[in-house]
């Protein structure tokens, strides 16, 4: 029989020439649909494989549920709640943000690379949250730009543009607690209830600017407030750009400056209303930086209007060619 699947053992021969080396042997069943989905076996290397081997969701139990679990968390529903939804436990939703989560930064770290996000006037500021409690605050560091689209629509101009921000990257990273807060830190601290922290922030600009250079052309602006520790940083990463800092993220400057200025307006409303741990007064918080940021991961696709089954299969540069 002519079976024209490839060996996943990039080493073997009958990875390039399956014709003949290849043939099929049995079958077996996914536990989540019951599905019967064929097994093979290469003659050359001895393995048996399926055409499930090489996919992201290899070896996972409930695959079924990835795309419901990227679109609900990006919707405000909590995990105990999509666990609810879902009925399957929160322990799965946990594993799957994760698991979602590396998976969405690594194709939005490709899409990046190959230079698909261009930008003359990128905005760069701070949101604030915590982890557990307000003792132990992270700021996500965001930059982003506005993008406009045209659609056809019933009204006088028979058109309709549509402002969207697309995130160029967000970076969670720690601070130390303020105020009266800082006080009660370090009492928790020597107790030992807490555990130690540091600013780690410097970190995360350089991050988040090192992604800002694959996005931003040479003779771009970067809007931002005007913090003082930011200007070091953009001067060293970004010396060909103009830097204007203003005092609040009141809408001013130029148009292009405006834009960005709005994008990041609309980028932080979005991620505090869609993000149900991000939310004021919320019930849901983060446990950990890790989920957090595996979260806000998830979210920078979500709101990129990326295809879901293209982040799956992961990023082919082939594709770009067509
Ligand atoms: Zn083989």
């Amino acid at each position: 029989m002519y079976i024209s699947i490839k060996c996943p053992t990039t080493t073997c021969i009958a990875h390039l020439s399956p014709n003949g080396n290849v043939i099929k042997k049995g079958y077996y069943k996914t536990k989540y649909n019951s599905q019967h989905n064929p097994r093979y076996f290469c003659k050359c290397c001895k393995k048996h494989f399926s055409t499930h081997t090489n996919f992201e969701t290899y070896k996972q139990k409930r695959p079924d549920l990835n795309e419901d679990i990227y679109n609900l968390i990006n919707s405000g529903v909590g995990i105990r709640r999509i666990a609810k939804l879902l009925k399957c436990s929160t322990r799965t939703i946990q594993d799957k943000i994760i698991w979602l989560g590396k998976v969405c930064r690594d194709y939005h770290e490709d899409y990046l690379t190959n230079g698909l996000l261009q930008a003359e006037f990128v905005g760069f500021d701070e949101q604030e949250s915590y982890i557990h409690t307000r003792l132990q605050p992270v700021s996500l560091i965001i930059a982003s730009y506005k993008t406009s689209k045209t659609i056809p629509a019933k009204n006088k101009r028979g058109f309709k543009i549509i402002h969207k921000p697309k995130i160029i990257d967000i970076q969670v990273e720690d601070f130390l607690a303020k105020g009266h807060l800082a006080k009660i830190f370090q009492e928790q601290l020597s107790l030992g209830l807490l555990p130690p922290r540091t600013d780690t922030r410097r970190r995360g600009y350089f991050k988040v600017l090192h992604s800002v250079k694959k996005v931003i052309s040479k003779s771009g602006t970067l809007v931002s407030d005007q913090k003082r520790a930011y200007n070091l940083v953009v001067a060293s990463i970004l010396p060909t750009i103009t830097h204007s800092q203003f005092l609040s993220r009141k809408v001013m400057g130029n148009t292009g400056e405006k834009e960005a200025i709005q994008s990041i307006n609309f980028a932080c409303a979005n991620m505090r209303t869609y993000i149900s741990r991000l939310q004021r007064k919320s019930w849901c918080n983060s446990k950990s930086k890790e989920y957090l940021q595996a979260v806000v991961d998830i979210h920078i696709c979500f709101n990129n209007e990326y295809s879901f089954s293209d982040i799956l299969k992961g990023f082919n540069s082939d594709k770009l060619v067509s």
